[in-house]
């Protein structure tokens, strides 16, 4: 069973309650389908301009997180076929990623529930 962390964005923290998300950790799915099942540690909210990350990382390790994934829409967008890559509600995602994999020294994922098609989720370590 793989420890998990998740990190949203502020910006629609107010607007989406992480339904498909803890439902895709929950059954497996999208960014999930990695290891023998999943476990949610905890939830972060990430606030602009992304300084606290690191730290949010570190702390999600120090709860027993081994791996932390970012929610799919801070770098993907709803079109009316669906969601599409890029657009997404953070210009920085990439970087917030590789520098929360860098500071707390475990992989951290871009994506959770309504993958893009064809997207395979981004591993930064
Ligand atoms: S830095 Fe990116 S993820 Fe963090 S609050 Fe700002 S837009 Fe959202």
């Amino acid at each position: 069973m793989k420890q998990i962390g998740i990190i949203r964005c502020e910006k629609n923290e107010t607007r989406c309650p992480l339904t498909s998300c803890l439902k895709a950790l929950d059954q497996g799915r999208e960014g999930f389908q990695d290891g023998d099942g999943h476990e949610l540690v905890g939830v972060f909210t990430c606030r602009c301009p992304g300084d606290g990350v690191a730290d949010m990382a570190r702390i999600l390790k120090s709860k027993g997180a081994e791996q932390i994934h970012f929610c799919t829409c801070m770098f993907a967008h709803k079109d009316k076929d669906g969601w599409v890559e890029g657009d997404g509600l953070c210009p920085d995602a990439a970087r917030l990623a590789g520098g929360a994999a860098r500071a707390a020294g475990i992989p951290c994922v871009l994506g959770t529930a309504h993958l893009p098609k064809g997207y395979r989720p981004d591993i930064f370590t």
